[in-house]
């Protein structure tokens, strides 16, 4: 049904949360896109009169993040600015009828797999033949590429099989379809990325596939870096570390979430591995891959964690001296199956020891940095900021790592690859002049 004012409709999509959803509302926008709806992404202006909110679930900050986004939403169509306001995501996937309840201004709610519901709501079919095509919101030069939805690991603080369901793998050949259109549209680097990476075929293939599906991903021609992200430590599949050391333009960097260190914590999180187990994955790994870039995300806080469990972290760190950490505070979430665990820690505390953790990494990753000065590396361009070019090399991914400063003293091609000198370090970034 029209409303009164008769304006074309323009419909604006909010991304919240993680690259995973970012990839959703790409494929939404390229649905709109092909029923010749027009749709943009984030958009600050008020050129739209419908806006889609694709919220997260995760943890507490994250649902705080994408309630205020809908309020502010949902004020924007009191004042008149906006004739609909739809909410998809994991949120809604979690508490759809609490905030059927709680924010009736919403015009409606949609899970994590109703697209062609949302599509129905203005009037367009869901178009099967647009399978792997989307409108990308990211910079033309990379993308993301999720190879799965769901997980079937039962980490005890995570929420995300709630929200995501069971794991269900891309078939090999839509995913080749997939880059290969990517790369017809500019892209060369593409982040691989699920809930589980590492868990890739076992569902549709019964058997771990993803170093086929890496072997098919490097023959698309065009495709120069491609990046591996969420890989699970368990039973991990060595052999995609030799697809990678085989493959050049699989780059040699792996980001492998492994939320804590110490045993007892590891047990409580049900994470199906020890510390000497990791220590040896990381051993064979670097053995395989010297020199490879290794991310992983650390929780703190969690239920029982002691001083003595902190320590254990800080010293497993100093051990590996990892090249990319991040750290995420406990959220005590409802229906998982740590929320049965006392949640005593303060915020305070538990932010005070991600802090402690962190502290212990900016050192690591300061001296790892300055061992750079002096070398040469291939970066690829991402954008010109303050008379700035902003690059990465192929050890830092978009968003999440480092960034290698180079001065705009020359026109340097936005998407292109050129090659740098580090002059200087810091902290996490690197600077450097093109060579
Ligand atoms: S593997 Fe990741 S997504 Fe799956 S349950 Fe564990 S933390 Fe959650």
């Amino acid at each position: 049904m029209k409303t009164k004012t008769l304006r074309k409709d323009k419909v604006n999509i909010i991304t919240l949360g993680c690259s995973k959803n970012v990839v959703d509302s790409e494929v939404l926008s390229g649905q709109l896109r092909a029923n010749d709806i027009n749709v943009v992404h984030e958009s600050k202006k008020s050129d739209h009169n419908i806006v889609v909110v694709n919220t997260c679930g995760f943890i507490d900050k994250a649902k705080e993040e994408s309630v205020n986004t809908i309020l502010d939403q949902v004020a924007l169509k009191k004042r008149g600015r906006l004739d609909k306001v739809y909410v998809t995501g994991c949120l809604t996937e979690r508490y759809r009828q609490n905030l059927e309840t709680e924010i009736p201004e919403v015009d409606a709610w949609f899970g994590t797999m109703e697209l062609p519901l949302i599509l129905k709501r203005f009037e367009a079919d869901y178009k099967s033949e647009l399978v792997g095509e989307r409108l990308l919101s990211t910079p033309a030069h990379y993308a993301y590429m999720k190879i799965s939805e769901g997980c079937n690991r039962t980490c005890s603080f995570c929420a995300i099989p709630l929200m995501r369901g069971q794991h269900v793998s891309k078939p090999v050949e839509q995913l080749v379809a997939e880059a290969e259109g990517l790369v017809r549209r500019g892209v060369k680097e593409i982040m691989l990325i699920a809930q589980e990476l590492t868990y890739y075929g076992l569902d549709i293939y019964k058997k771990r596939e993803l170093p086929r599906l890496l072997h098919a991903l490097a023959e698309v021609r065009g495709l120069e870096w491609i990046r591996l992200h969420y890989a699970y430590p368990s039973k991990f599949p060595m052999e995609i570390i030799d697809v990678m050391k085989e493959r050049p333009n699989i780059c040699n960097y792996l980001d492998m979430p492994l939320q804590h260190a110490s045993d007892p914590m590891l047990k409580a999180m049900k994470r199906q591995i020890t510390k000497a187990e990791m220590d040896d994955l990381i051993g064979e790994i670097r053995a395989r891959i010297p020199g490879i870039c290794l991310r992983t995300t650390l929780i703190a806080g969690f239920p029982g964690e002691t001083r003595d469990d902190v320590e254990t972290v800080k010293a497993f760190l100093e051990q590996h001296r990892f090249d990319r950490v991040g750290v995420f505070t406990y959220s005590h979430e409802e229906n998982t199956s740590a929320y049965g665990l006392a949640d005593e820690l303060q915020q305070e505390e538990k932010e005070r020891r991600a802090q402690e953790i962190m502290e212990v990494q900016q050192e690591i990753s300061y001296q790892k940095n300055q061992e750079k000065i002096g070398r040469e590396f291939k970066v690829i361009i991402d954008k010109k900021e303050a008379g700035r070019y902003l690059g990465r090399t192929a050890f830092d991914s978009v968003e999440v790592d480092n960034e290698v400063i180079i001065l705009a003293t020359q026109k340097l091609p936005i998407g292109e690859f050129v090659n740098v000198k580090i002059t200087r370090a810091y902290d996490y970034d690197l600077e450097g002049e093109v060579v």
